[in-house]
């Protein structure tokens, strides 16, 4: 019998990452390829996902007709019928169609979309969540932006377009005038966010009113090397600028996670993302308030804090996820 395969991709505004694996998807067998995103044209993402998917298979010596589905998840809004990503600042265009160049490309191979983070709970779903908890987990990625997956009762939550869990875009602070990306004030991702970081710094490094000495002589006083990793790591060093950026991204992060369990009541929160890189700055905090004093931020039962051991590639695993789920029928995604 010919051995059958599915496909995974992560389009991210930084990477984009396929991967190929047998359709039981055996980790040990799964092969994977990435490429730096190209942003050049609306169509350039597309015919990129097309050049690594064709390029693996051919690496791999297998051929189109093995492949018996394809997972795309991608950063969002996207809806997940047309497969058209919408709304979306760091590709570029206001629109951009996958469906479409991908089709042509493995025409009649079914072809599956979902965001990128609810892509990743699918992934912990699969690979890493334990038996107590499986049912009710949500996963936060903490990046350039901020976006959740939830699984709640057994099924992925999913919304009328694939867009559910925009929870980067909930305000955690509703007297702020901190401007966010979607055009809001006061969002999660205004405070907590890799982007939200670094814009609040830039602008209080402006108003030149608190010290952030360390801060400076870390990029050399070249404010355009600034980003949320230096950020963090002149908090580490004791700069009074970078550590109160860094408390109110913690702060906040408490304020979403409580809303969280408080509108899914879950067992688990599972955080992966870019600013993952600095967690020990991030989780240990968040994990001793929702054992200390959950009450200030959540009425229910507090959820147990993770993170994705996957890392960068949670949201590839969640695709290749997305495609056997679909295929078997799974209750999770049906
Ligand atoms: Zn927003």
């Amino acid at each position: 019998m010919v051995q059958e395969y599915i496909a995974g991709v992560d389009i991210g505004g930084t990477w984009i990452r396929v991967a190929i694996c047998t359709k039981d998807l055996n980790e040990e067998l799964i092969k994977k390829k990435k490429s730096r995103t190209i942003k050049e044209t609306k169509f350039s993402i597309g015919k990129l996902v097309c050049k690594l998917l064709s390029e693996i298979l051919e690496e791999n010596l297998i051929k189109k007709d093995q492949l018996v589905g394809i997972g795309v998840a991608s950063a969002g809004p996207l809806n997940i019928e047309t497969g058209v990503v919408f709304n979306i600042s760091k590709f570029g265009f206001k629109e951009i169609s996958l469906r479409d160049p991908i089709e042509q490309a493995f025409p009649g191979i079914p072809l599956y979309f979902i965001n990128d983070a609810s892509g990743a709970v699918l992934g912990v779903h699969y690979f890493e969540a334990d038996e107590d908890e499986i049912n009710n987990i949500v996963y936060i990625t903490l990046s350039t932006g901020i976006g959740g997956g939830v699984i709640c009762n057994g099924h992925l939550l999913i919304g009328k377009e694939g867009n559910a869990v925009e929870i980067g875009h909930g305000s955690v602070e509703s007297r702020s005038n901190i401007k966010c990306n979607c055009g809001g004030v006061g969002c999660w991702e205004a405070y907590s966010s890799g982007s939200g970081v670094k814009s609040r710094a830039l602008d209080a490094l402006e108003k030149k009113n608190i010290n952030a000495d360390i801060l400076l002589k870390i990029v050399g006083g070249d404010l355009s090397k600034i980003s949320a990793k230096e950020i963090f790591k002149a908090a580490r060093k004791g700069d009074i600028l970078s550590t109160k950026i860094v408390d109110e991204c913690v702060f906040y992060t408490k304020v979403g996670v409580g809303l969280i369990n408080n509108y899914y009541d879950c067992s688990t929160i599972y955080f992966g993302g870019a600013m993952m890189k600095d967690k020990e700055q991030i989780i240990p905090h968040i994990i001793k308030q929702f054992e200390d004093e959950p009450l200030i931020f959540t009425i229910n039962r507090p959820p147990k804090i993770k993170t994705t051991k996957y890392e960068d590639e949670i949201g590839l695993m969640g695709a290749l996820t997305l495609v056997k789920y679909k295929l078997e029928q799974n209750d999770v995604v049906s």
